[in-house]
């Protein structure tokens, strides 16, 4: 082993440029897969370099993704309860957002984390080169850097190259009105009309965003529900507060044209009966998807097979194709998740370790960190029964709970979905205030068999929101007193 590179003490931990170098582990991408993956090696007495083509690690999730995402979240959550506690006899009154300070603040978080990521890297001895790479053979990484081209090789490689937003070529060029993800949030301005393009988690968790801060939303999706793919009741309570807030939220309507003018964008759409509209905005969020980054890699180089729509193919180990190359994260299919991304990053590094380890997660949880929040794991009703389950749910409705009656917000819903086989626990859905923190007890109860009975019978505190989980399960059971049970006659 020839490690080659010289150490330096820059902010993000990275080395700077080696000529040439050798490597039991090269972990390509420092997200939450290739961070976790690098790390786990290194812990594992590995020698590891990791190569990502920003300045900071933590990828998409800490650097425009999760982290930035959630601090302005945060924000528009105390924004949005200071204005409704006025009918609650407590008005707090208007201010202006100072959008410099909420910046700035949102970019502190973000650096306090990516910084932290540093510092773990160089404690563990992990080196980290700034630049991108490409595969330049079936053992060997092209990167060019800062500091120009240098080559890598490996034993062992694990590709976690993340993902990209998807563009829309009906819209203008670098016109920095129509944002994505990134750019919306930096934050430059609070638009007075926007549009946001798409109604997937990213779209609504922007719309929640710059609703609080003022501007006027309007949403389009071309499916006939927000949030396609969720359960229609689950994101219902959802529909019904943004229909209320936003300007409008046209579904079955997709966009024809844009015609970015000097002043606004002017937007055509035709909805699902044909019938043609337009609107002007003053910026448009396009949040239509992510797409893989496998086809930016140079595969093809060392004989790594990527499909054609840039995911690349891996068995329960993560291997490739090539069992000495592993990948894992949004680059090798859904969901485009950051926990998922962590989890395959462990059992990546384990395998090339040596260790007998797969991915074979029964629940991995989803959260629109809308509001109110959405979050939903393992199988939805359809789901279960086109896999030959019969299944039967648990519902109950917020508006028997005493703690979500108190906070002002009984809207929500809890429900839980059994195989009638064994009673066992197959999925869960909970729209409501903090339904992303209430999901992982359903996760823990799917990946721990549990059945309706453990479920209602483990004591939950009073009063919580986290009762609802355990009421769920008595209206399945029919052991329910606190509302008429869905089984009168329980078993
Ligand atoms: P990434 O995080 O995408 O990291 C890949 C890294 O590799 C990037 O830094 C990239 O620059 C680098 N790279 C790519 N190609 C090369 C190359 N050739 N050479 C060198 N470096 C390269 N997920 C959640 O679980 N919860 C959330 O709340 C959440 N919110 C999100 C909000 C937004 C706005 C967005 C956009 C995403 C969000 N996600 C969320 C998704 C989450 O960010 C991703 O699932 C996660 O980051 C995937 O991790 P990864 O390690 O696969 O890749």
């Amino acid at each position: 082993m020839n490690n080659d590179v010289e150490k330096s003490d820059a902010t993000n931990g990275a080395s700077v440029y080696a000529p040439v170098s050798h490597w039991d582990i090269a972990v390509l991408g420092g997200g939450p897969g290739g961070y976790t993956a690098a790390f786990r090696a290194a812990d594992l007495g590995r020698s590891v370099v990791m190569i990502d083509s920003r300045p900071t690690l933590g990828g998409v999730c800490l650097n425009v993704g999760c982290i930035p995402s959630k601090a302005l979240l945060h924000a528009a959550k105390v924004v949005t309860e200071a204005q409704e506690m006025a009918e609650y006899g407590l008005p707090f009154g208007y201010a202006a957002p100072d959008i410099n300070a909420l910046r700035n603040w949102k970019q502190s978080v973000v650096e306090r984390l990516t910084g932290g990521l540093g510092l773990l890297a160089r404690k563990r001895g992990v080196t980290v080169l700034q630049g991108v790479g490409r595969l330049s053979g079936p053992n060997t990484l092209a990167v060019v850097g800062p500091d120009g081209e240098s080559s890598i090789s490996f034993d062992q490689c694990i590709i976690a190259v993340g993902s990209e937003p998807v563009t829309l070529p009906i819209m203008p060029p670098d016109d920095p009105r129509i944002m994505d993800s990134t750019s919306a949030l930096e934050l430059s301005e609070v638009p007075k009309r926007l549009l946001v393009l798409g109604a997937g988690i990213i779209g609504l968790e922007m719309a929640t965003v710059y609703d609080a801060l003022g501007s006027d939303v309007e949403i389009v999706e071309m499916q006939d529900q927000i949030m396609p793919g969720a359960d229609k009741d689950i994101v219902k309570p959802l529909k019904d507060r943004i229909s209320q807030r936003y300007r409008a939220v046209r579904l079955r309507t997709r966009v024809t044209a844009v015609d970015a003018q000097k002043k606004t964008i002017n937007v055509s759409f035709v909805d699902g009966d044909g019938t043609e509209s337009s609107q002007h905005f003053d910026r448009i969020l396009v949040s239509v998807g992510r797409r893989p980054n496998g086809g930016k890699i140079c595969a093809e180089t060392a004989g790594l097979d990527v499909s054609t729509d840039g995911f690349i193919p891996v068995s329960s180990d993560l291997r490739t194709n090539l069992p000495h190359i592993f990948a894992i994260g949004d680059v090798v299919g859904q969901p485009m998740l950051a926990h998922k991304a962590v989890h395959e990053g462990k059992i990546a590094a384990e395998v090339a370790c040596g260790h007998k380890a797969h991915f074979d997660a029964a629940a991995i949880p989803s959260v629109a960190y809308t509001d109110p929040e959405v979050a939903w794991v393992g199988l939805n009703e359809d789901q279960a029964k086109a896999r030959g389950l019969k299944v039967a749910t648990g519902v109950f409705p917020w508006a028997a709970s005493g703690r979500a009656q108190s906070i002002g917000r009984p809207e929500g819903l809890t429900k839980l979905i059994f195989d009638t086989a064994d009673d066992r626990l197959v999925g869960a859905a909970i729209v409501g205030l903090n339904a992303g923190e209430l999901i992982a007890e359903a996760t823990l109860a799917i990946e721990m068999g549990a059945t309706a009975t453990d479920i209602g019978r483990t004591i939950h505190a009073h009063p919580t929101l986290s009762e609802t989980v355990n009421l769920a399960a008595e209206m399945f059971e029919g052991t329910i007193t606190d509302l008429i049970p869905q089984r009168r006659h329980p078993k």
